[in-house]
């Protein structure tokens, strides 16, 4: 059961670039002042990795040396599993996922291994938020996305986010004083093609990168994520773990000629 988070909350802090991404630092400075954070983010950059778990290879965690927590090989998931079944003394009260280097609004959700960390959080029933900065610079300055995370948890003291629904957060590169505002968004339906470039290794044979920047993506509607990042604002996005087609089921649900119906049908002639 979730409810709002205490005043001074214990957070586990995950990403997907890795436990040496400034993403995740801004993070933990910005949210070490208002909370107890313990920190369980993969070894390596792991983004795209989505919802995958490492099954038939051990999994081992190390202390880290400058922060309170451990780096964990392998994936993000695995990193949240971890923390909240063996490595942390106590369950948190929140799991911050992030300061994700790039987008994770629209489409790119469905690979993005910072939001499945916090997916896997609210699937286990503990509040979860995904945090994200839209810039793919190589060097780009967390430090309004830092403020915005700050924000955010805060503003859980009193507003309760429901059970098993992920607070989906992007945040445009812009300093804190030009953000246009907060927006809560939906998850735009865009969807960018990318390309895979053929090329030919030293002994002939072909490989294939996936390539195309994305640059600044923009969204389909007045109220998609990202369009509100387009347009300055940070987006708020509810995302829901159960991914069921709401209008489809019922349809299909009310119909007899609806395709379980018939296969049903078929099973009892
Ligand atoms: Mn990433």
């Amino acid at each position: 059961m979730t409810g709002t988070i205490p005043d001074r909350p214990r957070i586990l802090l995950t990403n997907d670039d890795g436990v040496r991404s400034p993403g995740l630092l801004s993070a933990y400075e910005a949210l070490a002042e208002v909370a107890d954070v313990t920190v369980v983010a993969p070894t390596d950059q792991r983004s795209g990795a989505s919802h995958m778990i490492t099954l038939e290879t051990p999994l081992r965690a190390f202390p880290l040396s400058d922060l309170p927590g451990y780096r964990v090989d392998f994936t993000p998931v695995d990193c949240v599993k971890l923390a909240l079944k063996q490595l942390l003394p106590e369950r948190p009260d929140l799991v911050v996922s992030g300061i994700n280097w790039g987008y994770n609004a629209g489409f790119l959700v469905h690979y993005s291994g910072t939001v499945a960390a916090a997916t896997e959080a609210a699937l286990l029933g503990i509040p979860a938020v995904a945090i994200s900065l839209c810039s793919y610079r190589r060097k780009p300055d967390f430090a309004t996305a830092g403020r915005v995370t700050r924000a955010i948890v805060e503003g859980l003291r009193s507003w309760r986010l429901p059970d098993r629904c992920v607070l989906n957060v992007n945040v445009p590169p812009r300093p804190w004083e030009e953000l246009s505002g907060f927006r809560w968004c939906r998850q735009s339906l865009e969807v960018f093609e990318d390309e895979y470039e053929k090329r030919e290794d030293p002994r002939r044979k072909p490989y294939y990168w996936l390539t195309g920047s994305l640059g600044a993506l923009e969204g389909q509607a007045p109220d998609d994520d990202l369009t509100a990042v387009k347009e300055g604002y940070v987006s708020l996005t509810p995302l829901t773990i159960d991914w069921t087609h709401e209008a489809v089921y019922a349809d299909e649900g009310a119909g007899a000629d609806g395709l379980a119906a018939g296969l049903d049908a078929a099973l009892r002639e």
